[in-house]
């Protein structure tokens, strides 16, 4: 669930909804704890209006961490759809990752880069104004921009940190799946060290500080598998086309039968977890055994199979030639299990879930014993 702010340099802001808790939370924070402890004596309704803008201001210092990745980005000819704002700061719709352990570098060092200028020129301020509330104020945005800039430089893959060690070793070994090895293993130690320092804080008493390093530990630790496991299987189906794995048989069901018939008759005696709906050759749509699901069992016997498929234009397709990593995304994104490939019109068969696992295994093992054969 996010919002749409506004459009910079073709780069769409959006705020995601967890963001407006964190804003409540932060503001909260400040008005009630940091403020009346450095400016005593104001009102209640004077420390909410100063610790909103406090806020606002670390998210406008978030906001341009991530435009600095993302117009370095696109210098370096990589497209950038988005940055969303969320609980942890903001994220970088980038189109794909660098192809070069320089544009990655460059990537990953300007963000932190950017924060510590903020820092600095808060810094500043708050030194050579005489005003106490702006010197209050940009203290705070001095220690939170420093804090920004520390933490994403902690060296834990997928954190920017994580990145410019990547991209070091990745020139260095020439090898950016190694590299990535490396830095997530790194990645994966700080994310459990955070996730103690969290249990010990809790343990002293701190409740706050503990549930929050935890979460953000659990958090680091989640994003490192996820973008390692993803390189993986994107190399692992590199230059891989969807007509070399797709299948030929089509396992079909006629439109009329009920779910009753079509639970009895199809699926129980087959692995199968989707059908095409087709009468004759003329192919209708695709039910899954989620679309059956949606149906109370006591109602199969009257419903049709096709009161519950997918409709075929409705249906995600994918082309023979198109790349097998691709089809994957869009069944990740669809949640389902396989996708019709379609040429000028026609179905002319299908790619599964399970084919491209399969797919991937194979190729897995086959570069295991390339390397063991290298290494000899
Ligand atoms: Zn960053």
């Amino acid at each position: 669930m996010r919002f749409r702010l506004f459009k910079i340099k073709g780069i769409t802001i959006n705020i995601h909804i967890t963001w407006l808790i964190v804003f409540f939370l932060f503001t909260w924070s400040l008005a009630s704890g940091y403020f009346p402890a450095v400016l005593p004596g104001w009102t209640g309704a004077a420390y909410w209006a100063v610790g909103a803008l406090a806020t606002v201001l670390l998210f406008a210092g978030v906001l341009l961490h991530e435009l600095a990745h993302s117009l370095v980005s696109i210098r370096r000819k990589i497209k950038v759809e988005s940055i969303t704002l969320f609980i942890f700061g903001g994220v970088s719709s980038i189109e794909r990752e660098p192809q070069d352990p320089t544009s990655e570098l460059l990537i990953a060092l300007a963000g932190p880069l950017v924060s510590l200028v903020i820092a600095g020129i808060s810094y500043l301020i708050a030194t050579f104004s005489p005003e106490p509330i702006s010197s209050a104020l940009f203290s705070y945005l001095f220690w939170i921009n420093l804090v920004l800039a520390g933490f994403n430089l902690i060296p834990a893959f997928p954190l920017d940190g994580g990145r410019v060690l990547r991209a070091i070793l990745w020139k260095v070994k020439k090898d950016q799946r190694k590299a990535t090895r490396i830095a997530s293993a790194v990645g994966l130690v700080f994310a459990y060290l955070l996730i103690l320092l969290g249990f010990f804080w809790l343990l002293r008493g701190d409740l706050i500080d503990g549930i929050w390093f935890i979460i953000l530990g659990w958090f680091l630790q989640s994003s490192t598998e996820g973008s390692y496991q993803q390189l993986v299987v994107r190399q692992s189906l590199e230059g891989l086309q969807v007509l070399q794995i797709m299948s030929k048989e089509l396992p079909m069901v006629p439109p009329n039968i009920s779910l009753e018939q079509l639970a009895q008759e199809h699926f129980l005696d087959r692995t199968e977890t989707s059908f095409l709906v087709a009468w004759g050759d003329q192919i209708e749509g695709i039910v899954t055994l989620s679309d059956m699901r949606k149906v109370p069992r006591d109602q199969w016997a009257r419903e049709t199979v096709r009161t519950v498929m997918t409709p075929l234009d409705q249906v995600e397709k994918v082309s023979p030639g198109d790349s097998t990593y691709d089809a994957l995304m869009k069944m990740t994104a669809r949640g389902v299990g396989r996708l019709p490939v379609m040429e000028n019109g026609q179905i002319v068969g299908i790619i599964t879930r399970q084919g491209l696992l399969d797919a991937i295994r194979i190729r897995a093992e086959l570069r295991n014993r390339d390397n063991l054969g290298r290494t000899k």
